[in-house]
């Protein structure tokens, strides 16, 4: 079945399904929950003053509504629950107003004040209920309706058969339940029991496959021969690296050693160079490019953003552009003359070096000799990348960069088919950032701090974790909202810009190139900044509502600032205490953050917020399901070893296997 068959899909909510990321029936049924209401109806009169409760009951008297202006409301009215009588305000919601009537049966969600007797409420259910309810929240946008999703999910839920991947003696071994089951109860959860058996299957299922393909490609890699030998050696390094305008750090030489030892070798280059962020990853990248070129072939550089992708290809023009690289870039937003170009210019090897995102991966780019591919941010990117771009040439050799400090066994199993270089080592001269933490009603000192960084000329950063605040409810601070703090706070005397995923690519660089080239104040924006953006005369990083953010996106959007000798400061701003953004106050050393992360995260609460992923996960967490993980990088390794050993010649059926999982989406 396609989207566009499933009932109630028109052509507006397939637009929004697409820029979910939903493509295919599997995507939507697999767009989980990223959170859970859950509502729990209490007795009125055992509850704690200033908490926030759920109450079941009715309307008692005429509710009256007071409009001050578009937005601003008041809905009044009198709500027995429990035999007991509360006063219910309601700010901000006229459009309930129609709604509510005398003896009118509901639930309302709100924090009781005992002093006033009074219920000021957050969320309304518009019927009553009686027992624990759980409901799923998803993201959705402009386009979409939560309604529509949810409807489109169950049904296509119904309607698909769903296909079991995990072979059955596994299954059997771990008492896993049926995917169908699984899915249906993730999004429709009835009881704990059974969510947990349903977590537990899809995140075997989601491990499993993806160790597969790890430990199959490390098979693959092994049996792999008779690669080209790359003419270099160690005076061809020391020449690339003297070009350089900057003394590079031990590690960065280091990892440019092992480089050059692949590109010798008799074996396909496939390495990872691990780096925390603003060690100088990519300045390792450019200098293997060199290299790669000496030796007479032609390079690619991938990165997860078009922004990233023309920062690189700008970095690259400065730092080399008397050497007589030719170096073009390739993203989504290039003319199609351009484009034209480009392609024959790459076929016929007059390109030296094409920079780009996923379009460099399009079957019409054909390479003359691609001897390096790059990739950057590799934790952006799914497995299945880690094979496509090296099929554009015979000799290709692949480095990727990733600024995901792991622990060390975890950099083992998931990266399990790739060699690693470490850099942990900073460049000379960074100050560590110092790290603070606020409650939001210390606002004015934020604003203050961040003021006196733009008077000494130098730039911030601001970020918000949503575009849009979709429920009408939560606390949570949109970018509209924070725009409307900072405004009042400094009097519009600066220039802040918005960015954020949903513009378009022309006007997301306008907005970012302002920024570098110190045209606006403040760049407000949602994690888009986190992959890589490099201003380094931006010194100050405010995050509001800092605890709805991972560490590991925590570190690497601190990772913006302190990219230079001037101090740089890291504003977090949350009214939840919380054990994680202490740890960020206290180090700015990524591969510690990643060691108390997983220390932190062991013991999450199963209903709890999904964190942003810093892998492409949809459901698992490779920190805190690490049991799950190193079982099915076992799991895994025992399947495949078992094929080759009784099918091996059996070519069609590995085939087979290799397609189903390999080549899936
Ligand atoms: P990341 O590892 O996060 O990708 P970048 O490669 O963007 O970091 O480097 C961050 C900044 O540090 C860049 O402006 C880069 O030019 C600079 N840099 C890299 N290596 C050195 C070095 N050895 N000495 C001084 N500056 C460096
Ligand atoms: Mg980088």
């Amino acid at each position: 079945m396609e989207l566009k068959n499933i009932k109630g899909i028109g052509p507006k909510s397939l637009e929004g399904l697409l820029e979910l990321g939903i493509n295919t029936v599997d995507d939507l049924i697999r767009y989980y929950p990223y959170r859970y209401n859950i509502y729990k109806p209490v007795n009125i009169n055992n509850i704690i003053d200033n908490s926030i409760v759920t109450l079941t009951g009715r309307v008692v008297s005429k509710p009256t509504v007071f409009r001050s202006n578009k937005i601003k409301s008041i809905i009044r009215f009198q709500f027995e629950s429990s035999n007991s009588i509360i006063n219910v305000t309601i700010f901000n919601q006229s459009y309930l107003y129609k709604l509510l009537y005398l003896n009118r049966e509901l639930t309302l969600v709100g924090k009781y004040e005992e002093l006033k007797n009074t219920l000021v409420v957050n969320k309304v259910l518009m019927e009553p209920i009686y027992k624990t309810r759980i409901e799923p929240v998803y993201h959705v946008n402009s386009e979409l309706k939560r309604a529509t999703l949810i409807k489109a999910i169950n049904d296509a839920i119904d309607s698909e058969e769903i296909k079991e991947i995990i072979p059955s003696y596994i299954s059997d071994k771990y008492e896993l339940i049926d995917s169908q089951t699984a899915i249906k109860c993730i999004h429709n959860p009835t009881s704990t029991e059974e969510f947990k058996k349903s977590l537990l299957k899809l995140k075997y299922e989601e491990l499993f496959e993806f160790m597969f393909k790890i430990n199959f490609l490390k098979f693959k890699n092994q049996v792999m021969d008779n690669f080209v030998v790359k003419e270099l050696d160690k005076k061809d390094l020391d020449e690339v690296i003297e070009y350089v305008p900057f003394n590079l750090t031990k590690d960065q030489k280091d990892a440019l050693v092992d480089i050059l030892n692949d590109f010798k070798g008799l074996k396909r280059m496939n390495r990872l160079v691990l780096g925390d962020v603003g060690s100088g990853k990519t300045i390792v990248a450019f200098l293997s490019i060199l290299l790669n070129k000496k030796a007479g072939y032609q390079s690619a550089m991938l990165a997860p953003t078009e922004v990233l992708a023309s920062q690189h290809f700008e970095s690259f023009n400065k730092l080399f552009k008397n050497l007589g690289v030719s170096v073009k870039l390739l993203t989504g937003s290039t003319s199609l003359e351009e484009k034209k170009n480009i392609l024959e210019g790459l076929k016929t090897g007059n390109i030296d070096l094409v920079i780009g995102t996923h379009a460099i991966l399009e079957d019409k780019v054909v390479f003359n000799n691609l001897g390096l591919v790059v990739t950057d941010e590799q934790h952006r990117f799914g497995v299945n990348q880690r094979d496509a771009l090296k099929n554009k040439g015979k000799f290709v050799d692949v480095l990727y960069m990733s600024a995901t400090p792991i622990p060390r066994t975890y950099a083992l199993t998931i990266y399990g088919d790739m060699d690693i270089s470490i850099i942990k080592e900073k460049p000379k001269g960074r100050k560590d950032i110092i790290t603070t933490l606020h409650k939001f009603s210390d606002i004015k000192s934020v604003v203050k701090r961040l003021e006196e960084e733009i008077i000494n000329g130098h730039q911030v950063y601001v970020v918000s974790p949503l575009i849009e605040d979709e429920e009408e409810t939560s606390e949570l601070n949109d970018l509209k909202r924070v725009k409307e703090t900072l405004e009042e706070n400094l009097e519009g005397k600066y220039k802040i810009d918005i960015l954020h995923g949903r513009l378009k690519s022309v006007d997301k660089d306008k907005i970012i190139n302002n920024f570098k080239e110190g045209k606006s104040n403040i760049l407000l924006s949602t994690t888009v900044i986190e992959v890589g953006v490099d201003v380094p005369n931006a010194t100050c990083m405010v995050i509001f509502n800092a605890e709805r953010f991972g560490l590991a996106t925590l570190h690497q959007l601190r990772g913006r600032v302190g990219r230079n000798s001037l101090q740089s400061y890291c504003m977090l701003i949350s009214d939840k205490e919380s054990d994680r953004l202490n740890v960020m106050c206290e180090s700015n050393d990524g591969f510690y953050i990643s060691e108390q992360d997983l220390k932190l995260r062991g013991s999450g609460d199963l209903f709890g917020t999904k964190q942003h992923g810093d892998m492409v996960f949809r459901i698992s967490d490779i920190i805190k399901d690490s049991r799950i993980l190193l079982q099915c990088k076992k799991d895994s390794e025992e399947f495949i070893l078992n094929n080759i050993e009784n099918n091996f010649r059996d070519y069609k059926y590995y085939q087979n296997l290799i397609n189903e999982l390999i080549n899936k989406d």
